[in-house]
């Protein structure tokens, strides 16, 4: 099968290297519907050709993705299936388990070795998508940031964070939602490598063509054990734990006032503001006043 080349660019740009690159740069690469199933569909047709060992994922303008297209999932662009299924909350489930959940771990188990090429903002689902593979070059403008619990939801599809930065680390990262720079993404091992900006895609394939050099045979059972180890410490179980969390925390009262105060107000930006500015202690999205609860 060909992927469609309209949001995602296939390219072979060494032996054994294959590159994945998000085309939506006008919208900072938000991923909306196309642009996952034509990376998912990408990401296969690495995985079926037998000469591929390394995969870059990499992203076309100054960032490498702001996340979920929520405009998209709010419909406020063309109306979409998957958007008309999140209308209720088993549909939102199945939404978010196959474009976001199953599609996520098809990348994470890939039986080949793949490295993110993160440069700006690398944030919430973009972050989530980054973290997937198994190494993470980043240039020395890149920041990584969620601030999606500060918007209500409970984090992005896939918790990440615990594995990546620590737990501790990850609590603060999550509920301030503050970013992390390409330093201190390095120091806390988020980030294998930085670079300068402009060495950011020479760098990433000179190692890409380095670990290519090694068998597949060899790379794949060296990515399962280190991946096992994780599965052996949890993250599997963790994933699949959180997956539920967060669609139960879309279900409450806190995110259904929030996404109508959203669709009220017209963004998520104008939504917190008003939230941020309540006084403490009436931080349902409505306040007590148009529903009267309180959590
Ligand atoms: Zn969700």
């Amino acid at each position: 099968m060909k992927p469609r080349t309209g949001t995602v660019r296939f390219a072979q740009p060494a032996r054994h290297v294959a590159r994945v690159t998000l085309q939506r740069p006008k919208v900072r690469n938000a991923q909306n519907t196309a642009l996952i199933e034509d990376l998912a569909a990408a990401i296969r047709r690495a995985r079926d050709d037998d000469e591929v060992r390394v995969v870059i994922l990499a992203a076309a303008g100054p960032h490498f993705s702001s996340g979920h297209d929520l405009k998209a999932q709010m419909g406020l662009e063309a109306p979409d299936e998957w958007r008309r299924m999140r209308s209720t909350a088993e549909g939102r489930y199945r939404h978010e388990r196959e474009m976001y959940f199953d599609k996520c771990l098809e990348i994470h188990d890939l039986p080949k070795v793949t490295i993110a090429q993160v440069q700006g903002g690398c944030i919430a689902a973009g972050m989530m998508l980054a973290c997937m593979c198994d190494l993470i070059v980043a240039s020395e403008d890149a920041f990584f940031a969620n601030p999606v619990v500060r918007m209500t939801a409970a984090g992005v599809e896939l918790l990440v964070e615990p594995w990546e930065i620590g737990f501790r680390k990850a609590k603060e990262f999550l509920f301030t939602g503050e970013s992390i720079d390409a330093r201190e993404a390095w120091r806390l091992g988020l980030a294998n490598r930085v670079v300068p900006r402009d060495e950011l895609a020479a760098e990433t394939l000179a190692l890409a063509r380095r670990i290519a050099e090694v068998p597949l045979s060899t790379l794949r059972t060296v990515k399962d054990s280190i991946n096992q180890a994780q599965d052996f410490a949890g993250k599997g179980h963790s994933l699949r734990y959180h997956f539920l969390a967060h669609q139960f925390q879309h279900s409450t009262k806190t995110s259904l006032d929030a996404l109508d105060e959203r669709r009220a107000l017209g963004s998520v930006r104008a939504m917190v503001a008003a939230r941020d500015a309540r006084p403490t202690g009436r931080n349902t999205a409505a306040g007590g006043k148009r529903r009267g609860g309180r959590e």
